[in-house]
């Protein structure tokens, strides 16, 4: 999580004004009694509001709440939109917690294209076997699924990599009108 934080702090500080704006009015409509502090009960009523009961799971707000007091300043509700902005959101199709910096996913589910289809899951889950899943799954963790993702975008013919890059560009525009942020990049 430590490391989600600092990648939240360094996202925050590069948004055009009107976005941190919005990050402050976010904070505040979290705020029902203005106190400066979002207890559990504002964090899931916001978010069950809004539909994001996914993320009004305890388990996120206790991985958000970094000093372990029971409620969530204005730093720790920028990692959660952060989390939101840039499609962070996983939680353990296992267990249920949220899933910080390392996770594991079937390498099979991911790359089937369909986009809606992964399944990842805590290292506890997958360490203890405690999942149950397709058989002959092969999992990954997230940071060489990156790393094959790329391999496997420069392999694809010359079209196909336009293709690609097409898409991603797609998905910056869009990004742009969303907040400015796809897949947690940022553009400038
Ligand atoms: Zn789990
Ligand atoms: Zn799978």
């Amino acid at each position: 999580m430590e490391e989600m934080r600092r990648a939240a702090a360094a996202y925050y500080e590069n948004l055009p004004v009107t976005n941190k704006r919005y990050a402050r009015y976010i904070f505040s409509s979290m705020d029902k009694n203005g106190d400066g502090k979002i207890k559990l009960k504002e964090y899931s009523e916001y978010l069950n509001k809004d539909n994001k009961t996914a993320l009004a799971h305890p388990s996120l707000f206790r991985a958000l709440d970094k000093n372990n007091n029971g409620s969530l300043d204005f730093e720790e509700v920028v990692v959660l939109y952060y989390i939101t902005q840039s499609g962070r959101a996983l939680f353990c199709k296992s267990c249920h917690t949220f899933l910080t910096d390392v996770y594991f996913s079937c390498s099979q589910c991911f790359f089937k294209g369909d986009g809606v289809s992964t399944y990842e899951i805590c290292c506890d889950c997958y360490g203890g076997k405690k999942f149950k899943h397709h058989g002959g799954a092969i999992f990954c963790d997230n940071y060489t699924l990156l790393s094959r993702s790329r391999r496997l975008a420069l392999q694809a013919s010359k079209e196909k990599l336009s293709g690609v890059l097409e898409e991603i560009d797609i998905e910056m525009i869009e990004g742009v009108a969303n907040l400015a942020v796809s897949a947690g990049c940022i553009i400038m």
